[in-house]
């Protein structure tokens, strides 16, 4: 058998990186959860029908970059690795009736989705996201809601240099308005687009605006702004929204070219981008979809939520600092006796409620000791003939270097302290 690699835009998260993810998740799971906000699981495959629908043939994901294939029922049928996660949970909401229930359904998800793309840094072919849905309210409140927790788990990350870009793209009737608005300032420049704005403009003009040519940008610069279209009650929505994140002290900039151009994007338009990400410089995309839960055949039903792309936030913290070490003790030990001491404290920590790593090599102290600073363990627990001798053990902080001796029954007893002296270096971490 000849040497089989990964896929094309396919990575494997190896444990060197795998700290990162879980301190992510985490993160993420905290946030949420004290939002009471509930994780929801769909499948990774779909029915063709459901992206068809659900995102739009129009748009680049449905037309050109899904992973679509036949299965083995007679008749085959078309079916489809999820390109993201929205459509997928409208389609639970609606056919397991969750809106019987009453009331917001606050629901968040995350997992692989697939897109069949151009891969480079930040763009893969199976990428993850990271995303919320608030099924169920109209309220200008929901929207700043899911904003201030992107908000919050991007900050609880340490993550800097992030601008938060506003936009409303109002609703069906206000986008008729400005459509005719817009290709009638685009027409006469119409030779000048690049060819898939050219065949938008007259099916989906709104899209000419993100797209991501130079001259057609240029062009798009002086385009009339939707904001100058919005009709009362969308004003009104946008404002409340800027005045609550102007409330929670989110700093934002408006932009009347952040636009989606399918009919049921509604109001609040949002993404967070980087200054460090170069081309791919967009973590989370959201905004409101009031009309999609109707376009899948739902009882019409408001909703917003957002998307983060997980491989660009984990870049962002590879860029700007090291995990949180999740190793507690490491130990090291030499010698018949100590080595089994050793195993049996490591595993009475472990019951103790401590992240203990034993170091099973058998080569000299110094080679443990190496291993152990490159565990990024907080302290290193050592045991060799004499402490085997007196049942003793050597605490050694990594940080400050501190070493004491310590009878080993009195290290056991003092776990609690233990974990207290541990939370306060990691916290400095
Ligand atoms: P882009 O303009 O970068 O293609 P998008 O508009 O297609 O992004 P969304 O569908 O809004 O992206 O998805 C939300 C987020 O998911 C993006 O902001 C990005 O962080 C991430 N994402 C999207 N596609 C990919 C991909 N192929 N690889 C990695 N991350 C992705
Ligand atoms: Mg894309």
């Amino acid at each position: 058998m000849g040497d089989i690699q990964a896929l094309r835009g396919t990575r494997d998260i190896l444990p060197d990186e795998v700290g990162y993810w879980q301190q992510v998740e985490a993160t993420a799971q905290q946030i949420l959860t004290r939002a009471v906000y509930q994780e929801i699981r769909t499948p990774i495959f779909e029915r063709t029908e459901l992206f068809e629908r659900g995102i739009g043939e129009a748009t680049d994901v449905v037309g050109k970059e899904m992973y679509t294939f036949s299965d083995r029922a007679t008749p085959p049928r078309s079916v489809t690795l999820r390109p993201e996660g929205t459509a997928g949970v409208v389609r639970t909401f609606i056919e397991r009736s969750l809106y019987a229930q009453g009331g917001v359904q606050r629901l968040w998800y995350t997992g692989p989705m697939f897109r069949y793309e151009n891969p480079q840094a930040g763009r893969q072919r199976q990428f993850h996201q990271l995303g919320v849905e608030v099924i169920g309210s109209a309220d200008p409140r929901a929207d700043a809601e899911v904003i201030a927790i992107a908000t919050d788990i991007l900050q609880s990350l340490g993550l800097k240099n992030l601008h938060l870009t506003l936009n409303s793209v109002g609703n069906l009737e206000d986008r008729q308005h400005y459509r005719q608005a817009l290709v009638d300032y685009l027409t006469p420049y119409q030779d000048q687009l690049d060819p898939d704005s050219q065949e938008r403009l007259s099916r989906n003009p709104l899209r000419i605006l993100d797209s991501k040519d130079k001259r057609t940008q240029e062009i798009a610069q002086n385009a009339p702004s939707i904001l100058d279209y919005l009709g009362s009650y969308s004003r009104q929505h946008f404002e409340k929204v800027q005045q609550l994140l102007s409330n929670l002290e989110i700093n934002y900039q408006l932009n009347p070219r952040l636009v989606r151009g399918l009919d049921y994007y509604t109001h609040t338009a949002f993404e967070i981008q980087s200054d460090d990400l170069g081309a791919q410089a967009t973590v989370c995309g959201g905004g409101r979809y009031d009309g999609l839960v109707a376009q899948l055949s739902g009882p019409d039903t408001p909703a917003v939520g957002w998307a983060i792309g997980l491989e660009r936030l984990i870049l962002l913290l590879q860029l700007q600092k090291l995990p949180v070490s999740l190793l507690d003790f490491y130990v090291v030990s030499r010698g018949e006796a100590a080595e089994a001491q050793a195993l049996i404290l490591a595993q009475k920590l472990r019951h103790s409620g401590f992240s203990v790593e034993l170091d099973l090599s058998g080569s000299g102290f110094k080679k443990q000791f190496a291993r152990a600073e490159r565990s990024r363990a907080i302290a290193c627990l050592i045991i060799g003939d004499e402490e085997a001798a007196s049942q003793t053990v050597k605490l050694k902080w990594m940080a400050s270097k501190e070493q004491q001796a310590i009878a080993a029954v009195d290290l056991l007893a003092m776990t609690d302290d233990l974990h207290q002296q541990i939370n306060t270096f990691r916290a400095t971490q």
